[in-house]
């Protein structure tokens, strides 16, 4: 099998399929569209797709002719929750949602590689396993599809996949080993205080003096008490106080914040210290303070061995394969990657607008076959014996 003159051959199909998601995005969960296409292609192409995993998420396996590995194949599929403002012929027709990260790309391509697979299903080593993942965007689908189908992994050797990537052209190729994505967290600190009239804060406990103190101490948790070396962010995004009154203390407030890491044990012990950091702030103020996580995702780590074997399948394909920097952003293939190695790796899709940008946009003539090309050599290098 010549990988490159099949993905060649299907180049016209991979760009239309992307086009035609790009035209009817659905956002995180809302996927059934998407996942109806998506299951009757494969069932077209003669898997027993399993539906509704997460929700919206798809699972289908396709066994080779011969004995090897198996691999899981990765591919989100979701979409973003704001109107596009490309103008593009094949721009979104729905007003609200918008594929504004190349999830729409990543669809087409690992529906391609399944194309490919089934065709020379015999001459194949090893296993595959795809799984198309809703919810992305909001950190949620991995985990959904995971808590529902609880052997998800079982039996799975490696995970691949791949983020097509806008901040290079295409022909640009990364990879690197250990973290790549940060981890992401979101939470809240409910401060209890005991509201009353502002002219006699003796009567009260301010809880918007707690938050306050909290805003700036929660800051020295990065700055005061994290190896400098080991990149780590906690934000304060937004704080929910009063009613609009000049004069009147609030009887509780809350703040909406984000933490990020590039290591899980360094995520858990941030956590734990932000507790601590909260409620006994709360505490000496004369509040309470309670934390509560609201959705979180761990890093995107690439194991050593798998990330040098893509390379080395990579280099056949292109020049160069770069090492990026690690971005503070999250993607939870992680909860996937933390459970069994693989590589999450991204290919240049240029097209001058960042990613979650309303004019986004991917060269997908370009990037769609090279990603097509890359991600079905990878799933076969590592699914040999
Ligand atoms: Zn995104
Ligand atoms: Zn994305």
């Amino acid at each position: 099998m010549n990988i490159k003159s099949e993905v060649t051959a299907l180049t016209e199909s991979l760009v239309a399929v992307r086009r035609d998601f790009h035209m009817h995005p659905e956002i995180a969960f809302e996927e059934v569209r998407t996942s109806g296409i998506i299951a009757t292609h494969l069932e077209n192409l003669g898997l027993t797709v399993q539906r509704n995993i997460g929700k919206t998420g798809l699972v289908a396996d396709l066994y080779g002719g011969k004995a090897g590995k198996t691999v899981l194949i990765r591919a989100d599929i979701d979409a973003l929750p704001f109107s596009e403002q490309t103008g593009a012929e094949y721009a979104s027709t729905k007003a609200g949602a918008m594929h504004a990260c190349g999830h729409d790309g990543h669809a087409s391509i690992a529906m391609h590689v399944a194309s490919i697979f089934a065709k020379h299903q015999a001459e194949l080593e090893g296993n595959f396993r795809f799984v198309f993942q809703p919810a992305e965007e909001i950190v949620s689908g991995a985990s959904a599809m995971l808590q529902d189908k609880p052997d998800l992994l079982e039996g799975v050797d490696a995970v691949v996949g791949l983020h097509l990537w806008n901040d290079h052209p295409v022909g640009w190729v990364g990879a690197r080993v250990g973290a790549s994505f940060a981890s992401a967290d979101a939470f809240s600190v409910f401060i209890q205080g005991k509201g009353g009239h502002a002219a006699a804060p003796h009567q009260c406990v301010d809880p918007i003096v707690i938050g306050s103190q909290l805003v700036l101490a929660l800051q020295t948790i990065v700055s005061r008490e994290t190896d400098p070396q080991f990149p780590s962010v906690v934000s304060v995004c937004t704080i929910v106080a009063g009613e609009g009154a000049y004069n009147i203390i609030p009887d509780s407030i809350e703040l909406r914040c984000t933490l990020r890491t590039f290591d899980s044990e360094l995520r858990s012990k941030l956590q734990a210290r932000i507790e601590t950091l909260c409620t006994s702030t709360a505490i000496a103020f004369g509040g309470s303070a309670r934390v509560q996580w609201m959705s979180g995702v761990p890093p995107v780590v690439n194991d050593t061995d798998f990330t040098e074997r893509f390379i080395k399948t990579a280099l056949e394909i292109v020049p160069e394969v770069h090492t990026p920097n690690p971005t503070m952003g999250g993607d939870d293939v992680a909860e996937f990657l933390a459970r069994v190695p693989g590589v999450y790796f991204l290919v240049g899709s240029g097209q001058g607008y960042p990613h979650h940008h309303p004019k986004f946009d991917i060269d997908d003539k370009g990037c769609l076959p090279l990603a097509t090309e890359l991600l079905a050599s990878a799933a076969l290098e590592f699914a040999r014996g």
